[in-house]
């Protein structure tokens, strides 16, 4: 599981980068690396998400360009097999800035989108682990699914949401998030990875950032925007991240972990799940972490 998510990470470093070479945007660079994140059965986004309590998968997607606050979000898609392409559809032919359910999915259909059964999204692996949540919960074991979500849970087994953060040559951030949400959800829940501030965020005059984790927690404290104001109130990257999961887990007792990027190209990461696989890529070369505990 551990290889399956540092390649799953490496080839999105892979995709974002080759298109920041030929000169692409970072709005560009940041869907491409989280559409092979979707497409990888590995991760909590498109095929392969946990499901909800009713046995479905439905989806979330933020994208949004630091240089003009332009962003597209789209939540609880159910027959997309791409949300975050949907997100940017959003983000260029919309004067909105977020759709939801079947209107998300007809916004992206006119455009092009072809409209999938959501059966498609649905894995035997992830039928398995909603059955294993369902029983726990029958027996009124404490779960990491979420449901009924209280201060202290514990941390969840796997979060899995991806996230992307990209630096172009004129100097242009961009920040995508993609999602299943978290096991056993409600359906209709959203949680924080699409909403603009929350699991995701880019502005040019602070930082970009993406967020993964108990979605409740991070949404109650905009965690997203709460980062990248350090940033630009001249808090590292590295220490604002840091500082993010700290405030995360005192002030809720949340778990989850956050990539951030400053507009001179420093990178955060931190998190206080058990693992958490990222990578950084750079004209001085690649890195692809699996860490252990960070904070
Ligand atoms: N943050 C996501 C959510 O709450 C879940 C996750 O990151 O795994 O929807």
């Amino acid at each position: 599981m551990v290889e399956a998510h540092r390649q799953g990470v490496s080839h999105a470093l892979a995709a974002g980068y080759a298109l920041l070479e030929k000169g692409a945007s970072s709005v560009d660079a940041v869907e491409a690396a989280v559409a092979v994140m979707e497409d990888d059965e590995t991760f909590d986004a498109g095929r392969g998400s946990f499901l909800t309590r009713d046995g479905r998968v439905q989806l979330d997607a933020l994208l949004m360009d630091g240089a003009t606050l332009r962003a597209g979000g789209v939540a609880c898609v159910e027959r997309l097999r791409n949300p975050i392409h949907a997100a940017r559809l959003v983000l260029e032919k919309s004067p909105h800035v977020y759709f939801v359910g079947s209107g998300a999915e007809a916004f992206a259909a006119e455009h092009g989108m072809p409209l999938i059964d959501n059966s498609e999204l649905v894995l035997d692996r992830e039928r398995q682990n909603l059955a294993n949540a369902q029983e726990k919960e029958r027996d009124g074991l404490p779960d990491a699914t979420f449901a009924g979500g209280t201060a202290n849970l514990p941390a969840a087994t796997s979060h899995d949401t991806v996230g992307a953060v990209a630096l172009d040559a004129h100097g242009n951030l961009a920040a995508a998030t993609s999602t299943g949400g978290t096991l056993n959800k409600a359906p209709g829940r959203v949680g924080d990875s699409s909403l603009i501030g929350c699991g995701c965020y880019a502005d040019n005059l602070s930082a970009a950032v993406s967020l993964t984790g108990w979605g409740e927690p991070m949404m109650k404290l905009v965690l997203g925007k709460w980062a990248v104001d350090r940033v630009q109130q001249g808090t590292p990257p590295a220490q604002a991240a840091e500082e993010a999961i700290a405030y995360l887990f005192r002030r809720l007792g949340g778990h989850g972990g956050i990539i951030l990027l400053g507009p001179a190209g420093r990178v955060g990461v931190a998190h206080n799940t058990s693992r958490m696989a990222w990578g950084v890529q750079t004209a001085r070369g690649t890195e692809v972490h699996t860490d252990g505990k960070s904070a």
